[in-house]
């Protein structure tokens, strides 16, 4: 099977919950499996760095802060290959250009438009993990974009789309998806699974815990998601 793992903030916040998720990958990739593995920025790295960007310039151009935040989820990767490879494994880890990924020109909440998956392909077949970073493509004039907050979820869904994964599994630092935000409520009830339509009405509503393209794009694609805990690994929410 063909498997996209995506990894929020939270997820990866310490070199020790790397390494969990770096496990979990690995496992997959030994029982025969190809996996690839998208990665946000550690914890609230992204919140940081726009604050110190905003101590710089209050209005510093789209495209530079595009430059910059990107590296987030760059450093992300690079440490998570470094995991994979501690624990006997290959691993190459790629920035979002390097796997492919094209998108429109809109600085700050740019659209994936096309994945060239040629590169993935190759290393997956050379029977590497492929550690994707994720919230970032190039636009047409060959510059960085970044997808929008929450966008490594989007990455996710349109590697799973070009790729034709059997599965896209979205990790978090909840065990799925409910109606109304569990750390809100405690009252929250849990999907065991949950529409795309219903999926978007809730996002509407302010549910970040996926990125609204990344349900539209699922919908296009017809692939299921599947939301669950990056700390127990237990069956989650089913999108679609
Ligand atoms: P990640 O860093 O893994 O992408 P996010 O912070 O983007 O995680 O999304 C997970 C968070 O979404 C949870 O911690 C939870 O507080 C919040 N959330 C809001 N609404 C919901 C909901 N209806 N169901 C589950 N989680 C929700
Ligand atoms: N790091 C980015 C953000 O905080 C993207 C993501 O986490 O999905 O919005
Ligand atoms: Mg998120």
């Amino acid at each position: 099977m063909l498997i996209v793992q995506k990894y929020g903030g939270t997820s990866l916040a310490d070199a020790q919950r790397i390494g969990n998720a770096a496990g979990r990958a690995v496992e997959l990739a030994r029982q025969g499996n190809q996996v690839v593995v998208v990665v946000s920025a550690q914890g609230d790295t992204t919140d940081l760095l726009i604050e110190k960007a905003l101590q710089i310039n209050r209005q510093g151009a789209a495209r530079e802060m595009d430059a910059y935040l990107a590296a987030g989820e760059q450093m992300s990767a690079g440490l998570m290959a470094m995991a994979i490879g501690a624990m006997g494994y290959p691993a190459v880890s790629m920035t979002g250009w390097q796997a492919g990924i094209a998108t429109d020109g809109v600085h700050g909440n740019a659209r994936i438009v096309n994945v060239d998956t040629c590169r993935i392909r190759q290393e997956l077949d050379g029977g590497k993990i492929v550690v994707v970073a994720g919230f970032q493509g190039l636009d047409p004039e060959g510059d960085i974009t970044t997808l929008g907050r929450g966008g490594s979820d989007t990455t996710a869904v349109a590697l799973a789309g070009y790729l034709h994964a059997d599965k896209c599994q979205i990790f978090t630092d909840v065990d799925g998806v409910y109606d109304r935000d569990p750390r809100l409520y405690s009252d929250a009830v849990r999907f065991g699974r949950i529409g795309y339509e219903k999926m978007l009405g809730l996002i509407e509503n302010g549910a970040q815990v996926l990125h609204d393209r990344s349900v539209e794009l699922a919908r296009e694609f017809g692939i299921p998601l599947e939301v669950l805990s990056a700390f127990t690994g237990e069956p989650g929410t089913i999108v679609g």
